[in-house]
């Protein structure tokens, strides 16, 4: 981890292969078979370029020779060399073909494996890494990039394989000429790969420390464009505001990204020129032998292309270097997140010393990560199964936090819960998690059928429709689904076809069924998800909610006290901690804050 930000900024030459083993690995392990043909194909390449030149070279000789002596023979193999040049050109071209084809189909396998790894790792986190801003860049920068660099980076490294091969062929060509040319063609290059390296580096710290901005844009254009925004967009006239501030931040990266193509485009040219200036050298040493009859027309024009083509693979060679440069630092975002520890999964037990204890917090104080004050302080409570508990407060008091840390998304910072008896950090995560339903304030309104929505309540039924249909009956929502067109069939939401919108009571009445579906849980939690009903419907959902949960323990969280009411306990949060609990008759005989909150709203309904 700590070592990809050196990678970053490293200068090592050899940092260009840093992870081309990696990511050869990777290649390899998606298609043997392409890997294989890419490299064949590659080595091929290579090769024939020079094999040209070679036969390029014969021609000429033979044709003067052809010409000085008039033998047939000798205009025979003029033809015949002709004929073998065009089978290479054919070669050449239809190994070139093969490679894009190969490199085509690994794109697209290579680029769906390198995304499902992406989304894996991400089903091993933790909310509170989701939550951290540094790590969400990470992951969005791993996600935007690194499906394509792979490839890339292979692509680049195969290049360069053939680059050399051909550079060394033309180079054992050119030897017979004078080592001296094999010197001058490696060396011309030198100057502009400095130069592409340096200023990869310096692109990829760019793009590094912009991250925040353009995940603000990526943020803006959700906002702008998204139909679940649409309404307060327009209705506030927000458009022009967040358009403004989206072309802001990119009038921003543009300065700097213009300042650094301008020098690096301008140090090209530059180092371009000492190419040019090289080649050009080494025509005229060409030429100058040729004139004193030291080597033949043919080898002229053979070591004229070689100069040539030579000149060009180095190019290739350094711009698939700095390209490669370029593809390990994004490469290096990938690994990192990758490789981002996951807290590893503690406990594996399934049951506990005491089953039916129920649920126990002892001095529970829990404080964000970050967070300034701590959100919960010495929370104490027991409930066992067969209970209903209400949790009231002001918003903001703590209620949230405090499922979140039962359903152990987040661990107390000191004291400890306990479920039958066993702290909940030594429980077997998938059992607890099977144990415990909860449906959250702002729960997911997926865009799915409305019958899978229901569904994923529980992966073991999400497919059942008659399940479906008994939790959505529990949760009040059969009425207004046997109405839709399709049934249970109909799609929510948006973004596909025919999907239908409900309305935010309905969503909830979903939600509900969803926690009906759980029915091997035995603790059940409603954090709010009730408030956009009216207070009938919600009173008679928790009726119900606890009727249904017989020997189940069941948590509600609500600013309603018709409901709260109905509770077996009750406890009051205020500023984290516990102000009063008990039943709804012995806090009403207490006449504290309760009683007072309760009489505020009854007084409200009068
Ligand atoms: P409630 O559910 O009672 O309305 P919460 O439990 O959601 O309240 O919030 C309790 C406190 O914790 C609030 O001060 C809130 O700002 C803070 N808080 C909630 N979620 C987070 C979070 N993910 N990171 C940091 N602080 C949070």
């Amino acid at each position: 981890m700590n070592e990809s930000p050196r990678a970053g900024g490293s200068r090592s030459p050899l940092a260009v292969f840093r992870y081309s083993g990696r990511a050869l690995q990777l290649v390899w392990s998606t298609s043997r078979r392409l890997t294989l043909a890419l490299a064949v194909l590659t080595l091929v390449a290579g090769l024939l370029p020079a094999a040209m030149a070679f036969v390029g070279a014969q021609i000429i000789d033979a044709v003067v020779a052809a010409t000085q002596s008039g033998v047939d023979a000798d205009r025979r193999l003029v033809f015949e060399l002709i004929g073998l040049e065009a089978l290479i050109v054919i070669a050449i071209a239809a190994a070139q073909r093969g490679l894009s084809l190969s490199q085509s189909l690994l794109r697209a396998q290579l680029g769906q494996r390198v995304n499902v790894m992406i989304l894996e790792k991400a089903l091993t986190l933790e909310l509170a890494q989701f939550e951290d801003s540094e790590f969400y860049d990470k992951l969005t920068r791993a996600r935007r990039e690194a499906s394509s660099r792979p490839l890339s980076l292979v692509t680049r490294t195969f290049g360069l394989a053939q680059n050399g091969v051909s550079l060394v062929s033309y180079g054992t060509l050119l030897w017979q000429f004078s080592p001296w040319a094999v010197l001058l063609l490696f060396v011309a290059g030198l100057p502009a790969f400095i130069g592409e390296a340096k200023f990869s580096g310096e692109a990829f710290r760019l793009f590094r420390w912009r991250s925040p901005e353009t995940r603000q844009q990526l943020y803006l254009e959700t906002v702008l464009a998204r139909e679940d925004n649409a309404k307060e967009v327009k209705l506030f006239q927000l458009g022009p505001l967040l358009l403004q501030r989206y072309r802001d931040i990119f009038h921003k990266l543009f300065r700097e990204d213009r300042r650094l193509t301008i020098r690096r485009d301008s140090w090209g040219f530059g180092l371009g020129l000492v190419s040019t200036a090289t080649l050009y050298g080494a025509y005229i040493w060409v030429a100058v032998a040729t004139m004193a009859a030291r080597i033949t027309l043919g080898q002229m024009a053979m070591f004229m292309m070689l100069f040539r083509q030579g000149q060009s693979a180095v190019s290739a060679s350094l711009s698939a270097i700095s390209g490669m440069y370029e593809d390990n630092l994004y490469l290096s975002t990938l690994y990192e997140y990758l490789e981002t520890p996951v807290p590893a999964s503690q406990g594996h037990a399934t049951v506990g010393p005491s089953p039916g204890d129920g649920i126990r917090f002892e001095n529970v104080s829990f404080r964000y990560p970050g967070g300034d004050a701590a959100a919960l302080y010495d929370i104490s409570l027991h409930i066992r199964p067969g209970e209903s508990l209400a949790l009231v407060g002001e918003n903001g008091s703590g209620k949230t936090t405090l499922i979140k840390l039962l359903t152990r998304l987040y661990a107390p910072t000191t004291g400890r819960i306990l479920l039958d008896g066993l702290d909940l950090q030594e429980w077997d995560a998938g059992t607890l998690r099977q144990r415990i339903g909860v449906i959250f304030q702002d729960f997911a309104r997926y865009q799915l059928p409305v019958g899978e929505n229901i569904g994923v309540g529980d992966v073991s039924a999400f497919h059942d429709e008659a399940r479906w249909q008994e939790a959505a009956e529990k949760g009040m929502a059969d009425e207004f689904i046997d109405a839709m067109s399709d049934g249970y069939q109909t799609q929510l939401g948006r973004w596909f076809n025919n999907g239908r919108e409900l309305s935010g009571g309905q969503w909830q009445k979903i939600a509900l069924s969803r926690a009906f579906m759980r029915s091997d849980a035995d603790i059940l939690v409603l954090d709010e998800p009730t408030a956009a009903m009216d207070a009938g419907a919600e009173a008679a959902i928790f009726a119900r909610f606890r009727e249904l949960s017989g020997n189940r323990i069941a948590i509600l969280i609500s600013h309603r006290f018709s409901t709260v009411r109905m509770a077996d306990e009750i406890i009051v949060i205020r500023r984290g901690r516990i102000l009063e609990r008990g039943s709804h008759q012995s806090l009403m005989q207490q006449d504290g804050h309760y009683a007072h909150l309760f009489s505020l709203q009854a007084e409200g309904y009068r």
